[in-house]
């Protein structure tokens, strides 16, 4: 599938319940938007990216040449997801997202939520997920809303270039740790 990109208004819409999670319509995009994150090094994708305004997430984090350090998970799709708890602690940490291509952004997510989610089989789901993974829901959870990361930066200044990024990894890594304690 393609991936529409920043400038699309449909990034700025907020998506629709799904209300039917076994329409054979739905089960397709979920299969589509899998295989689309699978071969585009995405660890998650929001309907809304292929063009989709449906409140459908896909969330599968694992190590690929775009985020080496994700851990492993079952890739997983979440019909109509919400969260029920949030964490007091932030982090920030480093996002890029398929509709902002060459960007990378320095962004603050909670550390830890309590989500619940409708499955591909039509079950409820209520799971609590963590640092990478917890950031990889909020960052596909904001699409639904019409939001993407660079709504999110706390200065301009943690917007940087990919190429930028890969060449200075390190270093700016170190000059975050230092500015924010
Ligand atoms: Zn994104």
């Amino acid at each position: 599938m393609e991936v529409v990109r920043l400038g699309n208004p449909i990034l700025r819409e907020v998506a629709s319940s799904i209300s039917d999670v076994d329409d054979p319509q739905i089960q397709t995009l979920i299969d589509e938007m899998l295989a689309t994150t699978l071969a585009t090094d995405g660890v998650g994708l929001a309907a809304p990216q292929v063009g989709r305004s449906l409140r459908l997430v896909v969330v599968a984090s694992r190590p690929n040449p775009r985020y080496p350090d994700a851990p492993m998970m079952e890739p997983t799709a979440m019909a109509n997801p919400r969260v029920v708890r949030y964490s007091d602690e932030r982090l920030f940490g480093w996002e890029g997202c398929l509709s902002v291509p060459g960007k990378r952004g320095w962004i603050p997510r909670y550390r830890e939520i309590e989500v619940e989610y409708w499955d591909r089989g039509g079950y409820l789901q209520r799971r609590v997920l963590q640092d990478f993974v917890a950031r990889i829901f909020q960052h596909e959870f904001d699409h639904l809303e019409g939001l993407v990361f660079l709504d999110r930066v706390e200065c301009p200044s943690h917007v940087v270039s990919e190429a930028e990024y890969w060449e200075r990894l390190e270093q700016l890594d170190r000059d975050r740790e230092l500015s924010d304690g």
